[in-house]
């Protein structure tokens, strides 16, 4: 692959990222209740039917269904959990609760509001038609069907599901391990005094508690100096533990700027600048057999970059098969200015205003305002030919709960 001289646009940087992401690494076994977040390795298969055995869907009583119902004789009662296991006769009906079997020679069940009970004796007053109120064997699930395909994210639901279907494990990829480190001679530890002419070091903050979203092993390396030999040193070590890297600042074009210059030493630089805003500097290539993502300095460009483009590189990582955030059209409430030439990304915050989604933007969006986050939910993507949009013009709209 050549070195691009032009900077990327988006699509293309994360083509050309996605492009090198090798294979999911190993498979393991976990107990489904510890599968929540981890990505199914193979497709995940219901153990038996659900429900396992024809039940009732409500209180009542369940008899075999005819034409003409005369009064039937109650024998006896199905619970859940206590089956009833005695003959049921055609003159004969069984008390039965939600869930509970369905007893042999029983198909229909009349919920317990229609019925009436004198001396052991039920008469059935509501119309009930054939195999009413009954949940067939298998009605939800059956044994065999997949129930969470290879590379599916396991949520919550997935879990429940896997466990109803008496699933005890389930096959996940190995969580790859991702090294994280802030550089910068300027940057301190929050909980440290301030010297004069420093700040407190964001990015590797927001960006550890980015990774704890996704099934990575996290190895926080701290905070590098911008020296050319320490970078060089941290990097090569990382790259033989972790499969990707994730820097930030030093991409740029500043003297300090070493990042970029240690990758191309030590390994391979694929690009380093993005047509984009906020996010311009960002380097991608390899030292070894770790991808490296140097992502910009300035902590909104680095939370925009990680998301749009570091996020789906690591869910790939992970074995998730990349899916587009999900994203709407929204109008804007308000103006908004851009200069025709970079796609763009600004912070916003979407609300309904008498059942119509607006879209504003949080104001200043200069790549060093962390505030700008502060009220925001959602990133608001200006195309790259748009010039100033006018109040109501749609755009799409990246809620955030889509891309955390
Ligand atoms: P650089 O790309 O290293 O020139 O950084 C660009 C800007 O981002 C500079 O103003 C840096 O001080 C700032 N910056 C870099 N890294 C961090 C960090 N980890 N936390 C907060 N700000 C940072
Ligand atoms: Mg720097």
């Amino acid at each position: 692959m050549t070195l691009s001289a032009a900077p990327l646009d988006l699509d293309a940087a994360l083509k050309r990222i996605l492009d090198e992401i090798p294979a999911p690494a190993a498979c393991e076994r976990v107990d489904v209740e510890r599968a929540l977040g981890r990505v199914a390795a193979e497709d995940c298969r219901a153990a038996t039917d659900l429900p396992p055995f024809p039940a009732s869907a409500m209180d009542g009583y369940a008899f075999r269904w005819r034409n003409s119902i005369a009064d039937l004789r109650i024998v006896g009662a199905s619970l859940a959990g206590h089956p009833f296991s005695g003959p049921v006769g055609a003159a004969d009906a069984v008390r039965i609760t939600t869930g509970a079997a369905l007893p042999e020679g029983c198909d229909t069940v009349a919920v317990q509001e229609d019925c009436t009970v004198a001396d052991g004796v039920l008469q059935i007053q509501g119309p009930v038609r054939h195999a009413d109120n009954v949940r067939q064997m298998g009605q939800d699930l059956r044994c065999g069907d997949v129930l969470a395909e290879r590379g599916r994210r396991l949520n919550p639901f997935d879990i429940g599901t896997l466990a109803a279907a008496g699933v005890a494990e389930a096959p996940v990829f190995v969580r790859p391990r991702i090294a994280v480190l802030s550089s910068g001679d300027e940057l301190q530890q929050p909980g440290t005094a301030l010297a004069y002419g420093n700040i407190y070091d964001s990015n590797r903050y927001a960006v550890a508690s980015l990774l704890r979203q996704l099934p990575v092993e996290t190895i926080n390396l701290g905070v590098l100096a911008d020296d050319e030999a320490a970078i060089a040193e941290a990097l090569r070590q990382a790259s033989r533990d972790c499969r990707m890297i994730l820097t930030s600042g030093g991409v740029s074009v500043g003297e300090a700027d070493l990042v970029k210059s240690v990758i191309e030493s030590l390994g391979r630089l694929s690009f380093w600048r993005l047509n984009l805003k906020p996010g311009k500097p960002l380097a991608f290539g390899r030292i070894g057999d770790a991808l490296l993502l140097g992502l910009p300095g300035n902590p909104v460009s680095t939370i925009v970059t990680y998301l749009l483009l570091a996020r789906p590189a690591i869910q790939a990582l992970c074995g998730m098969r990349p899916q587009p955030p999900f994203s709407v059209r929204c109008e804007l409430a308000e103006p908004v200015r851009h200069k025709p030439g970079r796609e763009e990304y600004q912070r916003g915050v979407l609300a309904t205003t008498e059942g119509q989604a607006l879209v504003r933007t949080t104001g200043d969006q200069s790549s060093n305002r962390m505030s700008t986050f502060a009220a925001a939910n959602c990133l608001i993507r200006i195309p790259k030919a748009a010039g100033d949009l006018a109040q109501g013009s749609a755009v799409d709209v990246l809620p955030f709960w889509g891309l955390l």
